[in-house]
């Protein structure tokens, strides 16, 4: 029997994410896809994890690894963390860091910590579909988070108000972001902190792609900046979320989070309540892991996925008519593609899948489903020529369709 008619209000801002329902479709062998956003399973460390399992069964270990542990998570695994965090201008201790089961887990805690219904949400636009996924639940508003934005933050916090609530956060990724791959200059970050502390908010630092520079030099992520400002981790309302997704792998789900401390001593009864811990051994699996090989493993990925980068922009650049316009990633996964107005990404999809090639709308990714003439193209999953072979044939549907 249905038992619709019995579900919280809040399921009917549930829908299922387009982009999980088009990756269903897509297993067959002839067609080149450009729309997942999945590290290259290839490139998984697989013997080191093989290793690093084998090592947590042990007769000596498996007592540890197969129990329950702490809901903070693995104390080396958040010291790894910490030593990590600290090459990157984030001074902190394990008491800054709290393990989720991947970053995903973290983004849903924040809004069940953060959000009351109606509280506002400030977000990209466009912005991480998974994360207006799991705020959703939580019944916000969504407003935009621009740094270009040149409205008084009085008047953010006037319409947040009449909304029925508050601003609490800004939600960004401002390395290599998912859908556009686009990065925040220091200029911009500098903003958003400034921003966030005349609304008084929080800031959502969801930093999943940041190892995965190809061009370029790294720019301090925005809890450094504010703890360069501020001195001390403990002031700061910068909320880092980091995750070992697109580096080690995702299937094992392992994230953290970074924050002051008493942020975290929430986080960490949300979690009890939620899921007790992240699975332990997993946890140890990937301290093992990070300890022995994440700086050499980062490194290949860094060629392998530069490499497709360039060939996707080369690609791009040869076989797009004119009209077309794309932005120039510095890492990450995506590239970000703009058609003329009036195209619409998901009809063309369709075009594009008769062709064999396919790649994810990019409206699905605004707050308000709007832009829907642009596409988000993945090039972390195919070896280069065959990204050259799928922009050209993209590029003919697209020359098709502007004919
Ligand atoms: N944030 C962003 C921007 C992402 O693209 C993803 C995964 N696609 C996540 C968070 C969630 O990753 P995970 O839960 O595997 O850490």
């Amino acid at each position: 029997m249905s038992l619709n008619h019995l579900f919280a209000n809040r399921t009917s801002r549930m829908s299922a994410s387009e982009i999980r329902e088009l990756l269903k479709l897509l297993d067959q062998p002839d067609i080149i896809s450009f729309a997942g956003g999945i590290p290259d399973p290839a490139y998984f460390p697989r013997e080191a994890f093989g290793e690093a399992m084998a090592a947590a069964l042990s007769e000596q270990a498996a007592g540890v690894a197969l129990q329950y542990s702490t809901s903070e998570g693995y104390t080396p695994l958040r010291d790894w963390i910490a030593a990590h965090m600290a090459t990157l201008g984030v001074p902190c201790t394990r008491d800054n860091i709290l393990i989720t089961a991947g970053s995903q887990q973290a983004l849903d805690y924040l809004g069940k910590l953060l959000l009351d219904r109606n509280d506002t949400a400030l977000v990209g636009w466009p912005t991480y579909l998974g994360a207006l996924g799991a705020f959703n639940a939580y019944e916000p508003r969504y407003d935009r988070l621009d740094p270009a934005d040149n409205r008084a933050p009085d008047q953010i916090v006037t319409e947040a108000s009449v909304a029925g609530g508050r601003v609490k956060f800004s939600y960004l990724s401002p390395d290599f972001a998912n859908p556009t791959g686009i990065t925040l200059s220091e200029a911009e970050r500098r903003t958003v902190l400034a921003r966030a502390e005349a609304l008084d908010c929080a800031v959502i630092e969801d930093a999943a792609y940041q190892s995965l520079r190809y061009d370029g030099d790294p720019i301090p992520a925005i809890l450094a900046l504010e703890i360069a400002q501020k001195g001390d981790i403990e002031a700061c309302r910068t909320i880092y979320l980091g995750s070992f997704s697109k580096t080690l792998a995702p299937g094992l789900r392992v994230g953290w989070v970074v924050a002051a401390k008493p942020v975290i001593a929430q986080l960490v009864l949300t979690k009890q309540a939620a899921d007790l811990q992240t699975a332990t051994i997993n946890q140890i699996a990937v301290a093992h892991v990070a300890t022995s090989v994440f700086d050499s493993h980062v490194e290949t990925l860094r060629a392998v996925y530069g490499e497709r980068m360039h060939a996707m922009l080369d690609a791009l650049a040869d076989h797009m008519p004119e009209g077309v316009t794309w932005n120039t990633p510095e890492g990450g996964m995506f590239v970000w593609v703009s058609l003329p107005n009036g195209i619409d990404g998901k009809a063309l999809l369709q075009k594009a899948l008769a062709a064999n090639v396919a790649f994810v709308p990019g409206g699905a990714f605004y707050a308000d489903g709007s832009n829907a003439n642009t596409l988000r193209l993945n090039f972390s999953m195919s070896p280069a020529a065959k990204i050259v072979e799928g922009v050209a044939r993209l590029g003919k549907v697209i020359s098709a369709e502007l004919a």
